[in-house]
């Protein structure tokens, strides 16, 4: 792990009301590497991927984003800056096409035709089912539509939150392809996964999370070996 991380975090505190839920995480993710954050449910994961997105506020501890000091930095800054989430769950127009989403999914300096481009290249299956009402995808299908806009904007650091997320394990597998795929392009990846065993395999790197802590972090064999009680209890 050399060079700038793409992003650093210090120990971070975060709390809901007086529970204090991330409690001290000190986090790197080495700049174009893929990284799992894995860990049981409760153990502070989506609270710090809303800390490091913005949308909730840290108590105190230190971020920074490709060098840049990002601690209250505001989601349109952070967008600047190249950091991109996928949230939990799959946010899309279930009413709309395939086509008629990707089109709503242009913004600023990005037309739908380049949202279009990049997702069909991506996801050659949207294309075949364009005209499709999104609603009436399967799961998996959904999830590479949410996951379009973030690969549109050519982010530095993409943000998966539980991408498998009630999804069938092939499609999982596959959508993990993909994630190693957009990785090879240069994007630097952290994936917020319960499905530890599929996050793994395409991971350079793994961290575990407990008690609103980092317990461990280490590479995809080490973390397996050392920590599996901890991220295979549920889904492997
Ligand atoms: P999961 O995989 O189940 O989503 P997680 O590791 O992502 O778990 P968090 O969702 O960050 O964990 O939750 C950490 C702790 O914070 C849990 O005890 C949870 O009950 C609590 N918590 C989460 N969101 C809120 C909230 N909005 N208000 C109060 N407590 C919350």
């Amino acid at each position: 792990m050399s060079g700038v991380p793409i992003l650093e975090i210090v120990d971070l505190h975060a709390a809901y009301g007086r529970i204090e839920v991330l409690r001290g995480v000190d986090l790197i993710v080495p700049k174009g590497a893929v990284m799992a954050l894995l860990g049981p449910n409760g153990a502070g994961k989506s609270t710090l991927t809303k800390v490091v997105c913005a949308q909730k506020e840290a108590t105190s501890g230190d971020i920074h984003l490709g060098g840049v000091h990002v601690t209250d930095a505001s989601p349109e800054q952070l967008a600047r800056l190249g950091l991109c989430t996928v949230p939990e769950g799959r946010s899309v127009f279930p009413n709309l096409t395939v086509e008629e989403n990707l089109q709503l999914m242009s913004y600023a300096g990005v037309s739908a035709s380049a949202v279009m481009e990049t997702a069909y290249a991506y996801f050659p299956r949207l294309k075949e089912r364009r005209r499709q009402l999104a609603g009436t995808m399967s799961g998996g299908e959904q999830q590479m539509l949410a996951m379009s806009r973030a690969l549109s904007s050519d982010p530095a650091l993409l943000i998966l939150d539980e991408l498998s997320m009630g999804l069938a394990p092939l499609i999982v597998d596959e959508l993990y392809d993909t994630v190693a795929g957009i990785a090879e392009t240069g994007i630097s990846i952290l994936c917020i996964e319960q499905f530890a065993r599929t996050a793994l395999r395409v991971s350079d790197y793994a961290a575990v999370m407990s008690g609103g802590r980092i317990v461990a972090t280490g590479e995809p064999d080490e973390i397996l070996e050392t920590m599996s009680d901890v991220i295979l209890g549920g889904a492997a």
